[in-house]
């Protein structure tokens, strides 16, 4: 039986680059495929890995920044070109569902023509359950700072600053994939027992991250999301001096199997 992956397929910060993509991961049970987030580039590194498109069954979006889900009405393309006609259900933050299936129709792609799309809204008291897996939203920081407030305030906006991280439980073995945070205490309260900690290493302080890590015993650790100033050196540095000895760099196409 093959085991069960996860697989990053973009480890660029928010800044495109040139030798990275942006965000997106795919969560392999067995053949049966999740993607988590749809940053630029998502698609074509899809394929380029070798999954099949018509295996994903879900797709879930952490948040509405474009690194994360830009590609998303172009994955949908992808599979409508391909024949798609099982079920995708499309999970998104709240404040995503009006102004994604609004795009969709933009941009043609009229959900009530793609009738094998089902939106589902992502709530933090109803875990996602497939294939086996739980997959719990975290609620998590990231989008809740003071300039956001005083656009969507000031604009009377729609805006809700929700962003999640994702705690995937399968076969008895625990998955954090992290998506961007506000700070590394969004992740404080669920690191017990964690296998693999993949961490979207921007906007947190990385050396407390370890600590919390190193003390909760979380097996290894994952860093992804780099921009081009990232000092892997330094991370070491701080890996060492908090006793972390599972740390691991992300890179586009990197798969983890558990
Ligand atoms: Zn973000």
């Amino acid at each position: 039986m093959t085991k069960n992956s996860f697989t990053i397929l973009g480890s660029a910060a928010g800044l495109p680059r040139p030798d990275r993509i942006n965000s997106g991961y795919v969560l392999d049970l067995g053949g049966r495929l999740i993607q988590f987030d749809c940053g630029g580039g998502v698609p074509s590194a899809f394929r380029r890995v070798g999954f099949d498109p018509l295996a994903v069954e879900r797709i879930i979006i952490s948040h509405g920044h474009p690194d994360h889900v830009c590609d998303l009405p172009l994955f949908v393309q992808m599979l409508y070109l391909l024949g798609r006609e099982e079920l995708l259900v499309i999970h998104l933050p709240a404040e995503l569902m009006e102004p994604i299936q609004n795009l969709f129709r933009v941009m043609y792609l009229f959900p009530e023509k793609l009738d094998w799309i089902e939106f589902a809204s992502i709530d933090e008291k109803s875990p996602i359950e497939v294939n086996g897996a739980t997959i719990r939203p975290i609620p998590n920081s990231h989008l809740k700072n003071e300039i956001n407030e005083k656009y969507i305030s000031e604009n009377g906006l729609t805006n809700r600053m929700e962003c999640y991280s994702y705690l995937i439980e399968t076969d008895g073995k625990k998955i954090i994939y992290s998506a961007d945070l506000g700070s590394e205490k969004d992740l404080f309260n669920h690191l017990a027992g964690i296998d693999f900690l993949v961490v979207e290493s921007m906007h947190i302080d990385i050396g407390s991250l370890f600590e919390a890590a190193d003390a909760n015993e979380v097996r290894r650790i994952v860093l992804t999301h780099f921009d081009e100033n990232f000092d892997a050196h330094a991370v070491m540095t701080l890996a060492e001096k908090a006793g972390v000895k599972n740390l691991f760099f992300g890179s586009d196409g990197l798969r983890l199997e558990f």
